[in-house]
């Protein structure tokens, strides 16, 4: 399969993971399967009363995607990719008249990404501007664009810059790390893998990881440790990562069920999504899903930019394979 597919699939998967998953974010996964009859996420709904973004118009990303689209415009747009240039992409798109400012609906970007926003505003250095205690999800949730990068100790460094704009816990920059590896060794057509990607260092993480991943029995559905799993990044990254191998073989169903696993699910459905859309590739994704999707345009060029920057020499033919003219 092509780069191309894989990097596109990154993209629109993670979009259509938040998506679905936006309906109920913060929610108990008991309350999705009283509200649905399922827990598994089956088609886009509008945010349920009891859901952090409560009448959220069904089929929107948001933060989660709003975040990826400015963080791939600034890998395709500057040389050298730096702090400073990822700082500006997150200062310049979620300004008032902002580009990606219309995606960050009702609930807002996440606590820890508003106020290091604020101090980015007040003179802060990108490179030191995350904070110790800033731990949660902000950074893990974009980061899946930087697989796209073709060299994979650029993506180790990258996705560490770009999580120290806004995130300073050295786990949460080890996770964000995680992620974009998972990415870029399935866009690069390794097989995916059980273990935490070669190169991350971090106890915290490890730890997580092994919890997350222990135990899992593939065709037996989500086990219960998987479902309401807390708002650490660590422990997102790794049971996102758990879900989406468990899941492996069935795009659909893996990001269905992380969907409806409760607590951040729009995170989680996101990196899920992203994960196995690089393993399969955009036309592994079903065709509801990417009919429904809002804003798709806009995550469709986000990942070409990506494959023009840094994919130049190959045929781009993905139109016409995924159907389109
Ligand atoms: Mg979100």
């Amino acid at each position: 399969m092509s780069v191309e597919l894989r990097i596109r699939g990154t993209h629109l998967g993670g979009a259509i993971g938040d998506a679905l998953g936006a309906a109920f974010e913060n929610t108990p996964s008991s309350v999705i399967e009283n509200a649905l009859g399922s827990s598994k996420v089956g088609d886009y709904e509008k945010g349920i009363p009891q859901s952090l973004l409560g009448g959220h118009p069904a089929g929107m990303p948001t933060d989660d995607t709003a975040m990826a689209l400015s963080l791939a415009g600034a890998l395709a747009s500057s040389r050298p990719i730096t702090a400073a240039s990822i700082a500006k992409a997150f200062a310049t798109d979620f300004a008032e008249n902002g580009r990606f400012k219309r995606l960050i609906w009702n609930g807002g970007v996440g606590g820890a990404v508003a106020r290091a926003l604020g101090r980015l505003e007040r003179g802060g250095d990108p490179e030191t501007n995350g904070q110790l205690e800033d731990g949660g999800n902000g950074a893990v949730m974009r980061t899946h664009v930087a697989g796209a990068l073709p060299d994979r100790q650029d993506v180790l460094t990258i996705a560490a810059v770009q999580a120290r704009v806004t995130h300073g816990h050295p786990s949460a920059i080890a996770a964000a790390q995680a992620v974009a590896l998972v990415v870029h060794d399935a866009i690069a057509g390794r097989p995916f893998s059980a273990a935490l990607p070669a190169g991350v260092e971090d106890a915290v993480l490890a730890a997580s990881w092994r919890a997350m991943h222990a135990n899992l029995k593939r065709r037996s559905g989500l086990p219960a440790h998987l479902r309401d799993v807390a708002m650490s990044a660590w422990e997102t990254a790794a049971a996102a990562h758990a879900i989406a191998y468990l899941f492996e073989n069935d795009v659909e169903e893996g990001i269905a069920s992380a969907a409806g696993s409760g607590g951040d699910t729009d995170t989680i459905a996101c990196i899920v999504g992203a994960m196995l859309g690089a393993v399969h590739g955009e036309n592994a994704l079903p065709k509801r899903w990417l009919k429904g999707l809002r804003e798709r345009a806009a995550v469709e060029d986000a990942a070409d930019s990506l494959i023009r920057r840094y994919y130049p020499s190959q045929k781009r033919a993905v139109a016409v394979a995924a159907g389109r003219s």
